[in-house]
């Protein structure tokens, strides 16, 4: 990086296509693969990172919200989208961009048919999304036979697909409670499926099931963490490469004295003579105030830097008295070599929290 550079998001598709390969790999050739793409990108960039996967030919994305939808179509992409969230207000634009519903209770559907009847559809694609343990969203089990009623009612909308989500795929202690929601959604697929005379598409499985529950993988799986290399597991970590790397660079340099204090409400007192440096990335740009006073940390020059002080809205400040370092070098946050996780951890968070909390304000750059 030359010398000096603003706080960027540096998003390596390279990475990102090693790990479309590899969670591939352990699919059976006829399953499809659906890319999560909500929360752009999880904090990459969604326009960007879709259109790339299009070409490596994925078949489904999915977001959570309408707008994250309608950003895509907006931008070109014309694989079918899930909308994960819909609510009932955004359905006509779910409509109109090509969207395609994830419909989750009565209520849903009752609002989705009446719209689609009003917009002259036919046969339009919705995707039933059925409860097996998570209580998030989802119809439960006694619902189907009222769903496939309404269903048979009208010509409007079509079965696409069938899916529910795993609540604790990633923890091998809550194999039990993971075999049994397999089970549900198998029994619950085949009932509706009776029903309705027809097959859709069936899925069940984020990144950590696939990789841990091969039994679920069903017609399709949905990946979002691994795509952007992290699989709540360190041996898979190994395998995945994270495509995010988040740099800074050293503003400027302080040697405080023994009981100077430093940023806002004097939170550090200087135990002894202290060299530290001034970041410009702060909370506003993804910095969690919980990292700072001795939490997180950065890395200058390959060594560890304790984030100290409390964190500012632009800024942070870091201890760098043992590191050789100068004004304008190079820091990253997180990256493939100093992972998010991790920084993460310090905090008790987890990558998808930290990687979606990279604020708009930081460039994104891409390279392969
Ligand atoms: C976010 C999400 C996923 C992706 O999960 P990962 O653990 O990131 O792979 C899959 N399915 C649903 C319903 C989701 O909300």
């Amino acid at each position: 990086m030359p010398k000096g550079q603003e706080t960027v998001l540096e998003i390596d598709l390279n990475a990102l296509k090693h790990n479309v390969t590899f969670i591939k790999s352990k699919l059976k050739s006829n399953t499809k693969f659906l890319a999560v793409v909500k929360a752009f990108a999880y904090g990459s960039d969604a326009i960007e990172i879709a259109k790339y996967l299009e070409t490596l030919n994925v078949d489904y994305f999915a977001v959570a919200y309408t707008d994250e939808g309608i950003a895509l179509r907006n931008a070109g992409v014309n694989t079918p989208i899930l909308v994960l969230h819909p609510l009932p207000i955004n359905f006509k634009d779910i409509v109109e961009y090509r969207l395609e519903p994830n419909i989750y209770s009565q209520r849903v559907l009752n609002n989705f048919i009446t719209t689609s009847k009003e917009l002259k559809q036919n046969n339009y694609p919705i995707h039933l999304k059925f409860n097996t343990g998570l209580n998030r969203l989802g119809f439960a089990e006694n619902e189907i036979t009222t769903i496939a009623n309404k269903l048979q009612e009208t010509q409007a909308i079509k079965v696409k697909s069938i899916f529910s989500h795993l609540a604790a795929s990633e923890d091998k202690n809550e194999e039990k409670f993971t075999l049994n929601q397999i089970e549900s959604f198998k029994n619950i697929s085949k009932k509706i499926i009776d029903l309705l005379g027809y097959q859709p598409i069936l899925h069940q499985c984020n990144t950590s099931g696939i990789l841990n529950y091969p039994q679920a993988h069903f017609n399709m799986v949905r990946s979002g963490i691994g795509l952007y290399g992290f699989g709540n597991d360190k041996e898979i970590n190994k395998k995945l490469k994270p495509i995010a790397t988040l740099k800074t660079s050293i503003s400027q340099i302080h040697t405080i004295k023994k009981g100077d204090s430093l940023g806002y409400n004097r939170a550090f007192i200087a135990k002894e003579t202290t060299k530290t440096a001034t970041l410009p990335i702060g909370h506003a740009d993804g910095i969690n105030r919980l990292f700072g006073n001795g939490k997180g940390f950065v890395y200058i020059n390959n060594q560890k830097a304790p984030i100290i002080g409390n964190v500012c809205m632009d800024m942070i400040m870091v201890d760098v008295t043992n590191i050789a370092c100068q004004e304008s070098d190079e820091v990253i946050v997180f990256g493939p070599q100093h992972s998010a996780e991790d920084l993460a951890e310090s905090i008790n968070s987890i990558s998808y929290e930290l990687l979606t909390s990279v604020s708009q304000r930081v460039k994104r750059t891409f390279y392969r």
